[in-house]
């Protein structure tokens, strides 16, 4: 090894060449996705815990390469991040989303199920509420409809341009979920400070509730408990993250978590799939 060049960079380390490599790599891919139209939304049902209807659908990025599959989205969006192509890729995603959920409604007759959103802290500029405004009034979509989906990394600074755009969002009836909730430095104060009206228990959280050592096992029911009646009492309401068995699920039921989203329920998928299934389902 060998360190030299311009930025200290390590050269003759194979490693490190490899990661640059694939980084321009995957910067290529993100340029031609978005020239050649590869970006897609799936979407992953959130399902009430109470009654078991579909409250409302997730988007989740998906690269769609022609010759190297599916791309998941966290390589992407951690480069896209840095290069500034992420607000691109959101609005590309974003305007898919909706088109999703305009044939979803359709096929499904329920004009009431949210469209979740994830949003990176660099794409809540001030223009974005209007922007969304303009998009969802295109598609003929209630803004009610939609839920920007941030994570608590997002509130960490509490950077005065982005509670001004969250502020927007909850003004034109946009909810706003708090993402990975616990995983963060201060989740329990974001609460009282921010416009939040979904609190997502972040996954770590569900997996330990029925699997593990006894005292971590207690120790995260003790804690999906607690969140859940902290954030009823502020008004939010809970959903648990990455539920895959009917044990969670009915932990979950019992501690009062009101929806639940996961492999148990439905995996993310392209929109047609979850047309046909309710067309399968009007026919029966
Ligand atoms: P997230 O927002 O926490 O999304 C949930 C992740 O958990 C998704 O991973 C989903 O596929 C996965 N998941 C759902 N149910 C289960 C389950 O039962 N078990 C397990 N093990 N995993 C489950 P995915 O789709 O790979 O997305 C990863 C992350 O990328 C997301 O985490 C989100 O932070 C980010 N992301 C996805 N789409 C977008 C987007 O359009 N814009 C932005 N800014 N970020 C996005
Ligand atoms: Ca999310
Ligand atoms: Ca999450
Ligand atoms: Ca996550």
């Amino acid at each position: 090894k060998k360190r030299d060049g311009k930025n200290g960079a390590l050269l003759y380390d194979p490693l490190f060449q490899d990661t640059t490599r694939q980084r321009a790599e995957i910067e290529q891919d993100i340029e031609e996705a978005l020239r050649s139209d590869w970006f897609e939304a799936y979407f992953q049902p959130i399902i009430d815990l109470g009654d078991g209807h579909v409250t409302g659908y997730e988007a989740l990025m998906r690269l769609n390469h022609p010759l190297k599959g599916l791309l998941p989205p966290c390589d992407i969006i951690r480069i896209a991040e840095e290069t500034g192509a992420i607000g691109r890729i959101g609005n590309r995603v974003f305007e898919k989303a909706l088109a999703n959920l305009v044939a979803l409604t359709r096929a499904s007759g329920d004009d009431r199920a949210y469209l979740a959103v994830n949003f990176s802290p660099l794409q809540l500029e001030p223009a974005l509420p209007m922007l969304l405004t303009a998009l969802t009034a295109r598609h003929g979509i209630d803004p009610q409809r939609l839920v920007i989906e941030i994570t608590e990394a997002t509130l960490l600074h509490d950077n005065p341009q982005i509670r001004m755009v969250l502020d927007e969002f909850s003004r034109i009836g946009c909810r706003i979920a708090l993402d990975d909730f616990g995983t963060g430095y201060s989740s329990l104060s974001y609460l009282s400070r921010f416009p939040v009206d979904i609190v997502k228990i972040d996954q770590s959280f569900i997996r330990s509730l029925a699997s593990g050592e006894a005292e971590l096992r207690n120790k995260s029911r003790m804690l999906v408990e607690g969140i859940t009646a902290i954030s009823h009492k502020m008004e939010c309401s809970v959903t648990a993250e990455g539920v895959e068995t009917t044990e969670q699920r009915d932990l979950l039921r019992e501690f009062g978590v009101d929806c639940g989203q996961g492999y148990l329920f439905a995996r993310p998928q392209p929109v047609e799939q979850l047309i046909a299934a309710y067309d399968i389902k009007r026919k029966v």
